[in-house]
């Protein structure tokens, strides 16, 4: 059982699934973290991310930007940031 501390960094990995156009561009560069769906779009691999620069990166390379990043305690944007 995690604990409100163990909580506090974990990240939510969100995808807009009307925005995503199935590029595939963020499953390549984040495997670990995004998979493409049966639909053809992407979809979160897990409830919760670790901070990584792969993640990062897949939602900075989004072209639609369907896939953000946020600290799953407040849901704070923290990927794409400008
Ligand atoms: S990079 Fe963006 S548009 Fe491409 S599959 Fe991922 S979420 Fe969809």
């Amino acid at each position: 059982m995690s604990t409100a501390a163990g909580d506090a960094g974990a990240l939510e990995v969100r995808v807009d699934r009307i925005r995503c156009v199935g590029t595939g561009l963020c499953a390549a560069a984040a495997p670990a973290d995004v998979l493409i769906g049966p639909d053809g779009r992407a979809v979160p691999r897990h409830a919760r991310a670790e901070a990584s620069d792969r993640l990062t990166e897949a939602a900075e390379m989004c072209p639609t930007e369907a896939l953000t990043v946020h600290l799953a305690a407040t849901g704070e944007l923290v990927a794409p940031l400008d």
